[in-house]
């Protein structure tokens, strides 16, 4: 029977990482490393492994996951599995979602513990990783599952995932949706597939994207926000350099009344999303009246993020702005997420 041929890229992240002389842990492992660290691989896959960076993903940028993209789309494999780690895992794999529209199963892992911790979650990450990547439910609905993140014997939807702690073992899930299947024994045990029409529809409009970046700010709203760094973002030369703004939005898409005017002003010079402070929406669009309720900063022009966790909203935000769209094709593109 002919394996699988499963690609790895290693980026980094505390998977990749090994003690120093003092005993602090910096970057060291390549992909080759960590593949060695699980002989069962070798039963499960044909693995050719490649380290493609040694950074913390809290170094990551959007140009290297562009660039990632970019090489996953030539690469002729049967899947491929992304080691890097934790911090950003949520919002890369979500970009990677939004750049790939591969057939084959693309999954990001990653670890929590370190590899001179008595329990390293690394290995067993890849393993998992890459037994998902070879699963025949998997590899048959590829494409309806769109990029994965398997932590911990789960695995979640790229739109969905989320880092919900910062340093326990079980730091990931995806409290909208629930994951999309887990892992028992050695099997690969599927629970449902992923609403993707959102995503679908953002990739059409994306098109090819070859722009610059477009830095996206994010800022909370919080109790009694005076609205000062929106002040700042409207006056500023250059914007400060951002190109949009997503705000993570007080309930159903609110602000404090004393920041409302800034606010709505913003959204007439800068793409501004509102997005669910929550954590997760969607938000309401035609509920409260007032100076400071959705129903008046709909009005005004901010754009509706849907359902979308601030944090993704901001990835798709850069990615619209880096593609050259402008606020109404950008406000269909979120509208569509609810
Ligand atoms: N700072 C690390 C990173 O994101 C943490 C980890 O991998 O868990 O690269």
């Amino acid at each position: 029977m002919t394996l699988p041929r499963i690609k790895v890229l290693a980026l980094g992240g505390t998977i990749a990482t090994r003690p120093d002389a003092s005993g602090a842990m910096q970057m060291g492992l390549g992909a080759d490393d960590l593949v060695a660290a699980v002989p069962a691989l070798a039963t499960l896959a044909a693995i050719d492994a490649e380290t493609v960076s040694r950074v913390g993903s809290h170094s990551l940028g959007f140009d290297q996951i562009h660039a990632l993209a970019a090489r996953i789309a030539a690469l002729d494999v049967d899947g491929v599995i992304v080691t890097q780690g934790t911090d950003t895992l949520e919002e890369t794999s979500f970009l990677l979602d939004l750049l790939l529209d591969r057939d084959i199963p693309v999954i990001v892992t990653a670890a929590m513990r370190n590899p001179a911790l008595t329990s390293p979650d690394g290995p067993g990450n890849l393993l998992a990783a890459v037994r998902v990547a070879c699963d025949p439910w998997v590899r048959a609905h590829a494409r309806a599952l769109g990029v994965m993140a398997v932590m911990l014997d789960e695995v979640y939807a790229a739109s969905d995932v989320l880092k919900i702690h910062p340093t326990r073992l079980n730091a990931f899930a995806s409290p909208q949706t629930g994951p999309l299947a887990t892992l028992v024994e050695d099997r690969v045990v599927p629970l449902s597939l992923p609403v993707r029409e959102a995503i679908v529809g953002a990739r059409k409009r994306l098109g090819t994207i070859g722009g610059k970046a477009a830095p996206v700010a994010l800022l909370w709203m919080a109790l009694d926000e005076p609205g000062h760094l929106v002040e700042a973002l409207m006056t500023a030369a250059d914007h400060l350099g951002y190109r949009g703004v997503v705000l993570g939005g007080l309930g159903g898409g609110h602000v404090p009344e004393r920041a409302a005017d800034l606010i709505m002003r913003l959204a007439g010079i800068l793409p501004t999303v509102m997005s669910p402070r929550a954590g997760g929406g969607p938000m309401l669009r035609q509920t409260y009246g007032g100076p400071s309720s959705e129903i008046a900063l709909r009005k005004a022009g901010l754009i509706w993020g849907g359902r979308l966790h601030p944090l993704k909203a901001r990835v798709l935000l850069e990615t619209c702005l880096r593609a050259g769209l402008g606020r109404d094709t950008i406000a269909e593109v979120f509208d569509a997420f609810g």
